[in-house]
Order: C-alpha cells, then structure tokens, then sequence
C-alpha cells in the first residue's frame, strides 16, 4: 500500500508484550470481553478512546452513550477513516465486525439499532480501548464530580 507517513503498526511481538491477556486477546484474536466488566462500560469522562495497539484516535466521548448492552457503545467514530469494518460471519451469526483501520486491531462491532442521527451503535470492547481524558490537553482548572 506504501503509505510512508503513517508509523508502522506495532509486530504481534510487540503487542503480546505489552498488552494484557485479554486486550490481547479481544484484539488479535477477536474476542469479546464478558458484559458489564470492561473499564469503560460505564466510563463518562470527556475525552478520546485510542486504539490500545497502535494509538489511533477511534473514538469520542461525545459521540458515547448508554446503550445499556454492557459494552461501550458509540454512535459515531470519531473519524470515519479511523475505523473499518466488514461482514462477520462467525458464531452463526451476520454480523458488521469494527476493526482499527491501522493496525487490523478487533474493536466490536457496529449494529444498526442506535440512537439518532446516525441510527449506528458502534458496540466495542474496552480491551481494545485506551482513554485519554481531554484536560492531558489544557483546561486544567476544571474539576469534575465524579463518583468513585
Ligand atoms: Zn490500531
């Protein structure tokens, strides 16, 4: 494809590394973390979900809401390019997986129940997610309430 600008994606090595079992495993292997249990089901802070392989921007928490499914759900990526996504076929079921464009990394998947405007609800795996809150980037008066 000789794309020169982006960084390489990082090796499998790299990545079994790195990651923990199960971000490993949701992400390489495409797995599924069990409802209710990833880090950011019901995580509410402002901010930007990044690939946890290789770091590129997915996903806002402007576009994150409460779908009640136990997995953090999206309406919307925050840039289409970002992400990919193609037919799934597996389990028995049809399926839209979502995968980072970059690094091939599995996210979830992308079902058509969502709320407007986008009818679209990006159903992802915290495993494959890592958050960074938007006042690493300025702000930094600004002290939420948040229950512990
Ligand atoms: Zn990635």
């Amino acid at each position: 494809m000789g794309n020169d600008n982006s960084p390489a994606p990082p090796t499998d090595a790299e990545l079994r590394e790195r990651l923990t079992p199960l971000q490993y495993q949701v992400t390489r292997e495409k797995g599924t973390e069990r409802a209710f249990t990833g880090a950011y089901a019901h995580h509410k802070e402002a901010g930007v979900y990044r690939c946890v392989c290789c770091g590129a921007d997915l996903f806002s928490s402007t576009t994150k809401y409460d779908s009640g499914s136990g997995w953090p759900s999206f309406w919307l990526p925050l840039a289409g390019e970002n992400v990919r996504t193609h037919v799934d076929r597996s389990h028995g079921m049809v399926r839209t997986e979502v995968n980072c464009a970059r690094c091939d990394a599995h996210l979830g998947h992308v079902f058509d129940d969502g709320p407007r405007p986008s009818g679209q609800r990006y159903c992802i795996n915290s495993a494959s997610l890592a958050f960074e809150p938007d006042h690493a980037h300025g702000e930094p008066g600004i002290e939420q309430d948040r229950r512990a």
